[in-house]
């Protein structure tokens, strides 16, 4: 994988260009995939961007959301898309497999491919072109980034700054997380000069919701959180029932995994959603506790140190029971 740097040169010329991220996009992944695809639209490319999935109600407010393309819905269109581009853009995920029944696709095509990612081990053998780096707070980071080293941030508008400061904001929860760095927040200052309302921002992000998504969280907080204060863990199990008696839909459930944090003590949640195809996980530590490599240890996943996902075929009880097996051979890390 080349340095991004040399990609350059190609942008030159007007190129079909693909823009994909991973399933079920969230405000990174989104907001990354918008923000580029408005700039490079501005420097005269013909540009799509392919979710594989569907996303969070939420995240449709976003400027040029309108416009993203379901994989799972419009297959036939995306493909046609995907053979003809000239380039293709992977944002906010590091290896084919995170784009589901688009992975086979994207693994085939010819073109141009480049990654821009701050995820771990990406699959560098994948992209010509690229950067990965874990120490960017999000996606939206590097493509202020990259804008940046065109030497294009005056084209940053006020929809492209929106879209980048979703981005900026969920993966450095509020501007929580050490990944917040002052490079973060010399971006942020820049888009407020540029114009940018943050207050609508985060109610997009945070307020944004129907009743029933607040009322299945207290249902999960009194009935489905389990404390283990011996391993400084909390565990929170979502059965298909509860998803469905409280008509949960893609992305209620964002977040959730993050309100066990606020028990003292705790510094290790793990979240797991029975879907259909697999169970899925997330993990969330405070701290030394590295739930990347847990996550590819025992659960077929991976993401960051303090935030990561994984998965398992097994069923939700049998899945639960091996996670409680599990953080007893962990208790000295947690
Ligand atoms: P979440 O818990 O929000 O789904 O994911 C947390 C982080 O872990 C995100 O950065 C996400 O990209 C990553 N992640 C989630 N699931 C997986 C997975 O199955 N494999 C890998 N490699 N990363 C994942
Ligand atoms: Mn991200």
């Amino acid at each position: 994988m080349k340095p991004i740097s040399a990609l350059f040169p190609s942008l030159l010329t007007p190129q079909k260009v693909a823009i994909t991220t991973h399933q079920k996009p969230d405000a990174d992944a989104m907001g990354s995939s918008l923000s580029l695809a408005q700039y490079l639209s501005k420097k005269g490319h013909e540009v799509t961007v392919i979710s594989p999935t569907n996303w969070a109600g939420w995240v449709n407010w976003m400027p040029g959301a309108a416009a993203v393309i379901n994989y799972e819905q419009q297959k036939e269109k995306a493909d046609v898309i995907l053979e003809n581009a000239t380039v293709l853009f992977c944002l906010d995920y590091n290896d084919f497999y995170r784009t589901m029944t688009m992975a086979t696709k994207l693994a085939q095509l010819t073109c141009t491919k480049v990654l821009i990612d701050h995820h771990q081990e990406p699959a560098v053998d994948s992209f010509h072109f690229g950067v990965s780096d874990t120490s960017k707070s999000s996606t939206c980071e590097m493509i202020y980034d990259f804008i940046k080293e065109a030497g294009d941030l005056s084209l940053i508008d006020l929809p492209i700054a929106e879209c980048l400061y979703a981005g900026l904001v969920a993966d450095t929860g509020s501007f929580r997380f050490a990944s917040a760095h002052a490079g973060v927040h010399i971006i942020v200052a820049d888009l407020k000069s540029r114009g940018l309302d943050h207050g609508k921002i985060h109610e997009g992000l945070y307020d944004n919701f129907l009743e029933n998504r607040l009322r299945f969280i207290g249902h999960v907080l009194l009935h489905r959180m389990e404390i283990f204060y011996e391993y400084n863990t909390a565990l929170i199990t979502l059965s298909k029932s509860d998803l469905l008696k409280f008509q949960i839909k893609t992305g209620d459930t964002d977040g959730l995994v993050n309100y066990p944090h606020a028990i003292q003590g705790i510094k290790m949640v793990a979240l797991v959603i029975d879907r259909d195809e697999e169970r899925k996980w997330s993990f969330r530590s405070k701290g030394s506790f590295d739930c990347n490599t847990f996550a590819r240890t025992f659960f077929e996943g991976g993401g960051h140190f303090n935030a990561a996902g994984g998965k398992s075929s097994d069923s939700l009880d049998k899945t639960v029971a091996r996670f409680k097996e599990i953080i007893k051979t962990q208790s000295s890390l947690i």
